[in-house]
């Protein structure tokens, strides 16, 4: 990533049938997690077996495919991506493709104090951290199996490590969390960092709670906050669906991705790959093309894998059906989509 090329980036030549252009890949580098969020996962999760992974350099063969067309964001997710082991070379090599302007991660924490340091010297440019409560035994009991004091150690490391525009994600539950939203809002403020607020998404069986029940949708987030601050709507983007707010007198940015209460398809510029080598070209659609094949059927040649990436947009559906009140959900669970 060089800074006179970002300047002279062109637009992405990835279009499809609805005339979107895609600019921006989530790569999921693994399904697994040292989490259990309730929201995401099931106690007992099957996970892929290693074998069927992409490996590291063909994750990299398939990103350096999507920036040569024109993708200028990427960002590595999961399951938690700092659990894969090696993943750090993932990041230094794609941190050195001219084009890429944006090497995001999107973590749960738990591992960045080891990685953080590292993290910024490899490229990425931002990182999101997930923390939905800031009370230890809430986060164990969201969690299922974890300790808040990792994650907090993880979000003082990545702004030690000169991280700017950090950002927390919430996922928001009745009952569970929505009487912490101004107190998340304050721990970011205090820090300089910002925040999104998320509606759960019906993906996978988690064998937790009734998604209906528990929905908080992002106007009732907004019309908590507003008891507490000044919010004053913008039309920021951070390449994402996220809308968002300025807290009036801080940078503190809040944002809102609100999947059912403010449908975000109409301006989708993302697709999104598996820790097997799926694209998935929707978070809320099946359909999707298979790259581990032709990437392994072709080791030396890239043109079958561009071919492939270029045919794929053709079937990127209009948008996403979420129905929190439908079962049964799409079978397929956040980790292995990469939230
Ligand atoms: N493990 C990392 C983390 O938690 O940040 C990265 C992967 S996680 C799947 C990415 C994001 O998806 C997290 O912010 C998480 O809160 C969110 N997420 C997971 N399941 C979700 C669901 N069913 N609905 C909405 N957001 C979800
Ligand atoms: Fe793990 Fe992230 Fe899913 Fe939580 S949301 S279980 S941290 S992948």
């Amino acid at each position: 990533m060089k800074a006179e090329t970002r300047e002279q980036q062109t637009q992405s030549s990835l279009v499809d049938r609805f005339n979107r252009r895609i600019d921006y890949l989530r790569i999921s580098v693994t399904d697994r997690c040292d989490l259990r969020c309730v929201y995401c996962m099931s106690e007992d999760m099957q996970f892929v077996p290693r074998s069927q992974l992409l490996t590291l350099e063909e994750l990299y063969r398939v990103g350096k495919a999507f920036v040569d067309m024109g993708v200028n964001k990427i960002r590595i997710t999961g399951g938690e991506p700092l659990t894969r082991r090696g993943i750090m070379q993932l990041f230094q090599s794609l941190g050195t493709l001219d084009g890429l302007q944006d090497l995001t991660l999107t973590t749960n924490g738990t591992l960045l104090k080891q990685h953080a340091r590292a993290l910024k010297a490899a490229g990425v440019t931002r990182i999101n951290i997930s923390l939905d409560t800031l009370r230890a035994e809430r986060f164990h009991s969201i969690t299922r199996i974890g300790d808040i004091c990792r994650t907090l150690a993880g979000i003082d490391a990545a702004l030690d490590a000169g991280f700017q525009r950090v950002k927390i994600n919430s996922v928001i539950l009745k009952n569970r969390n929505h009487d912490e939203i101004p107190d998340l809002v304050a721990f970011a403020e205090h820090r300089g960092m910002d925040i999104s607020f998320i509606e759960e998404m019906p993906l996978g069986e988690i064998g937790d709670h009734n998604r209906a029940e528990l929905f908080y949708s992002s106007d009732q987030v907004l019309q908590d906050l507003q008891r507490h601050y000044d919010l004053i709507p913008t039309t920021e983007t951070s390449g994402g669906p996220a809308r968002y707010h300025r807290i009036n007198g801080s940078d503190t940015r809040v944002g809102f991705i609100s999947p059912h209460s403010h449908n975000f398809c109409e301006q989708c510029n993302r697709v999104r790959l598996t820790a097997e080598g799926r694209l998935l070209l929707c978070l809320g659609q099946e359909h999707s093309k298979d790259l581990r094949r032709v990437v392994r059927a072709n080791p030396l040649n890239e043109e079958p894998l561009r071919k492939a990436i270029i045919d794929a947009m053709q079937i990127k559906p209009k948008g996403h059906d979420f129905d929190i009140t439908a079962q049964p959900v799409l079978f397929r669970h956040m980790n292995v989509t990469g939230g």
